[in-house]
C-alpha cells in the first residue's frame, strides 16, 4: 500500500483518538493526495480489506478490539486555496488551521470555530459549531466518495444537515474536500473573541483529562449536561471513565479507560436521564463497530 502514502502497522489507536481507547490496528495509510485516496479505496475493495475514516479522532468512540483492516489517516490532505470569496480546502486540514488562514486573509466568519479539535472532513460529516455558528452556515459544497465509490459534489442545498448531524454520518462516504464561503470582518475583533471564547472553554471544559467532548446531542427542553447534573450524576464513576465534575455533557478517560467502561456508563447516564426526566439522550459522539 505504499504507493498510496506512508503506512504504518500494527497501530496503537489508543494514540490517535482524543479519549486515548482502542485497541491495535493492522495498518495505518496516510494518503498523500485526493488521487491516492481515491486508488487506495479502490485497491481495498479489490483485496476485500475493511476500512475506516479518521480525521482527529475527537468524536470517536473506538473499540476496544484490535481491527484487522485499514485506518485511512486523512491529514496529510491538508491542501487549501482561495477563489474570490470561497476558500476551497481539503478534508484533512484541521478546523484551527483552516480559520487561522481565513483570518490571516481578513476573513472572520468561521472564528467561533477556532478551539474545536479536529480536522475539516470530521467537521463536516457532524455539522461541528460553537456559539451560534455552526460548518453548514457557510458550506457551498462538499466533494466527497460515495458508497459506490464514485467521487461527487453536492451544493449545500443537496445534502440534509441538522444541528451536530449531516446525512454523511449514516454513510459509508468519504468527504474529501468542500468549499466554503468567506465573509470579510473585524479581525482584531474576531482574535480577541476567539481568546475570551478559548478561555470559556478552559474554564467549562475538562480539558486536563481525555476526552471526546459533548457525550449527547442537546435535546430540545434542556441542555444535556443539565439533565445529567441534575439526575445527581456529575463525578460517577465506571472503571476509568467518570461523568466530568466541570461539565456534566463530558465523560473523562481519568484512568486507563476502556471503550466498554465508556459505553457502560454512556447507558447509565441514558437510562438515569430517562428516569428521572423522561428523555432518550442521543449520542452525539460515533460510537464504532469493527
Ligand atoms: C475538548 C473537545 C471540545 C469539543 N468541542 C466541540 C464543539 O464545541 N463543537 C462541536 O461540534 N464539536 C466539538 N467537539 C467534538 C469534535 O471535535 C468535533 O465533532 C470534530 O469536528 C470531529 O472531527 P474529527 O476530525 O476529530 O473527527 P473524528 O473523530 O476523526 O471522526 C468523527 C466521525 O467522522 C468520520 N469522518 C472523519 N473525517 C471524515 C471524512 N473526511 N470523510 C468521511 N468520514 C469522516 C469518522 O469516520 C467518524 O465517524 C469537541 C471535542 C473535544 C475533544
Amino acid at each position: 500500500m505504499n504507493e498510496f502514502g506512508s503506512v504504518l502497522e500494527n497501530v496503537y489507536l489508543k494514540k490517535y483518538n482524543t479519549y486515548g481507547i482502542g485497541g491495535i490496528a493492522k495498518y495505518m495509510v496516510f494518503p498523500s493526495s485526493e488521487e491516492k485516496l481515491v486508488k487506495l479505496i479502490d485497491y481495498l475493495k479489490n483485496e476485500k480489506m475493511s476500512w475506516y475514516i479518521l480525521g482527529g479522532g475527537s468524536n470517536v468512540l473506538l473499540p476496544d478490539e484490535d481491527y484487522d483492516g485499514v485506518i485511512i489517516n486523512l491529514k496529510e490532505l491538508n491542501n487549501y486555496e482561495f477563489d474570490k470569496d470561497i476558500i476551497n480546502a481539503e478534508s484533512g486540514i484541521s478546523l484551527g488551521k483552516l480559520v487561522s488562514v481565513m483570518l490571516d486573509a481578513g476573513y472572520t466568519n468561521l472564528s467561533s470555530l477556532m478551539g474545536i479539535p479536529g480536522l475539516l472532513g470530521g467537521a463536516i460529516i457532524g455539522n461541528a459549531g460553537a456559539y451560534e455558528t455552526s460548518i453548514f452556515d457557510y458550506i457551498i459544497s462538499v466533494k466527497f466518495i460515495d458508497e459506490d465509490g464514485n467521487i461527487k459534489e453536492l451544493n449545500k442545498e443537496e445534502i440534509k444537515y441538522d444541528y451536530r448531524w449531516t446525512e454523511f454520518k449514516e454513510k459509508k462516504v468519504i468527504v474529501l474536500s468542500a468549499k466554503i464561503k468567506c465573509i470579510n470582518g473585524p479581525v482584531a475583533e474576531a482574535k480577541e473573541k476567539i481568546k475570551e471564547n478559548l478561555e470559556k472553554r478552559r474554564k467549562s471544559q475538562p480539558l486536563e483529562y481525555k476526552n471526546a467532548g459533548s457525550v449527547f446531542r442537546n435535546p430540545p427542553s434542556h441542555a444535556a449536561g443539565y439533565l445529567i447534573e441534575h439526575s445527581g450524576l456529575k463525578g460517577i464513576t465506571v472503571g476509568g471513565a467518570m461523568v466530568s465534575e466541570k461539565h456534566a455533557n463530558f465523560i473523562i478517560n481519568f484512568n486507563n479507560a476502556t471503550s466498554r467502561d465508556i459505553i457502560k456508563l454512556v447507558e447509565l447516564i441514558k437510562s438515569k436521564v430517562k428516569d428521572v426526566y423522561n428523555v432518550e439522550l442521543e449520542l452525539e459522539q460515533v460510537k464504532v463497530n469493527w
